[in-house]
């Protein structure tokens, strides 16, 4: 069921959040020894749930939006007396001491979490092989990775044991895993949600947002988590960015030239019918040049590293992270960070490090941010042209497990996407028509891409091309 359902089946009384809840831990229990969308479940749900429904017993309509709601977070967002591990080693006894802002939020909605989602470790990869704690597996063809990194709030999605879960996204870990696992997930406009709370991966890049069934229920649940934060500076207010519009016929740009890099056939055939759909619902649908956007792979793995290196400087066993005790000083340091990272996290603090060491700034991060700022002009300037880009969230479906082991051929991975993260505008992936591998029929998604603070015109075009309304 969608948020929205149970919201009306809770109201009505139908059903029960004790039902509900019961359930949503039951199946947990019944799947998720082999999706391993989980890293930790929360069994006092249920207790919550009791109180949900006392709430709702007495004035049902004025209980706020989430009441009873199941959902499950990403285990990079921190909820105070709750294990907080991003997936990493080197975090595998780490216990949040507050709130996140959006833990704040959803609570203050009604929300109940069930539990905390796998991820690769912090946030670094498409498929949620880098978590230290074992990967999460696609419900929708267990052979194959969920995407990642927020791989494992997309199988608690898609196996059905919550209608909603929140990731994060620093260049494409909400869109992807959505696209692989037949999901909805949603970017926001960079500084729309707090990032209080969440474990920094790329500060410059990193927002926090849902996966969910249908457009709808991404908006509401965006809707309860978004707004201006006293913790995070960067949140935005809604005057930051001039007011963008819904319409009733969108111009939608594709960028051509874009899309011939590498990309899957059949992808780009579950694309190329999705365009003919939004042709058939009236939009325009015309070529757009955004020749800088080919950059932002590179751009962007300069500058996440780079962000990365100096973001994970913390985990040195002393301010924060498991010791391994050494003769000195450094030997803490080296043991600590060298038995609790994994691979990948390495090779970003080493790159990280490198780019921006004297001599090299210039060159590399300095460059990088460069780009980074025509990109944002190249785009502001398509803008005034067309009102919503479209291209395909990820060039292939979920691939085999191992199938990515060279970090080249996984970074292609987020060709699509990060070029929305490095600019800070909003966009969603909604499922197009699938395709089929080995018999089986595996989602692919395309992506919506809006001007800031456009996340209105995502939700009104995914609402009608996905939910139908
Ligand atoms: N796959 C991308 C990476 O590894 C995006 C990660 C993310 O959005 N957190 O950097």
């Amino acid at each position: 069921m969608t948020v929205r359902e149970l919201r009306d089946k809770y109201l009505s009384g139908e059903v029960s959040p004790v039902t509900v809840i019961k359930e949503s831990l039951g199946l947990i229990n019944d799947k998720d020894e082999e999706i391993h969308a989980y890293l930790d479940v929360y069994e006092n749900a249920l207790e919550e749930a009791v109180k949900a429904e006392e709430c709702l017993s007495i004035d049902k309509d004025d209980t706020p939006p989430l009441t009873g709601i199941p959902i499950a977070i990403k285990n990079n967002i921190l909820y105070k007396a709750h294990k907080a591990t991003g997936g990493s080693k080197i975090l595998e006894n780490y216990t949040a001491t507050y709130n996140a802002t959006i833990v704040d939020k959803l609570k203050k909605a009604g929300a109940i979490i069930v539990g905390s989602t796998n991820m690769d470790e912090f946030a670094m990869g498409s498929s949620t092989e880098n978590s230290a704690f074992g990967p999460t597996k696609n419900p929708t063809d267990i052979t194959r990775v969920p995407g990642g990194s927020s791989g494992g709030s997309a199988a608690a999605v898609a196996m059905g044991s919550v209608p909603v879960a929140i990731g994060t996204d620093t260049g494409g870990s909400i869109r992807q895993p959505a696209s692989y696992c037949g999901l909805v997930g949603f970017k926001p406009t960079y500084g729309a949600v707090s990032r209080y709370g969440l474990m920094a991966m790329g500060s410059s890049l990193d927002q926090a947002g849902p996966l969910t069934n249908t457009v709808t229920d991404a908006e509401l649940v965006h809707n309860v988590i978004a707004g201006q934060d006293n913790m995070d500076m960067t949140t935005i207010s809604n005057d930051t960015y001039p007011k963008v519009e819904e319409k009733d016929k969108y111009t939608i740009g594709v960028p051509r030239d874009f899309l011939a890099s590498g990309i899957d056939e059949d992808v780009l055939g579950a694309f190329e019918s999705h365009l003919e759909d939004l042709r058939l619902a009236g939009h325009d649908v015309v070529d757009v040049k955004l020749p800088l956007f080919a950059k932002g792979l590179a751009a962007y793995y300069v500058v996440m590293p780079a962000e990365v290196s100096s973001n994970l400087a913390r985990y040195d066993g002393i301010r924060y992270g498991s010791r391994v005790d050494g003769e000195d000083l450094l030997a803490v340091y080296e043991n600590s960070r060298g038995e609790g990272f994994g691979d990948e996290v390495k090779r970003r603090i080493l790159l990280g490090t490198y780019v921006l060491s004297s001599g090299y700034y210039d060159a590399y991060y300095g460059k990088a941010e460069a780009v980074r700022q025509l990109m944002r002009e190249e785009l502001n300037q398509v803008f005034t042209e067309i009102d919503i880009i479209a291209t395909p969230t990820a060039p292939t479906p979920a691939f085999k497990f191992g199938a990515q082991k060279d970090p080249l051929s996984m970074y292609k991975q987020d060709i699509f996407t990060v070029p929305v993260n490095l600019t800070g505008v909003p966009a969603i992936s909604i499922p197009a028509k699938s395709v089929e591998r080995e018999g089986k029929s595996l989602p692919v998604g395309v992506q919506y891409i809006a001007p800031h603070a456009g996340e209105v015109r995502l939700f009104d075009l995914g609402k009608r091309m996905h939910d139908q309304v």
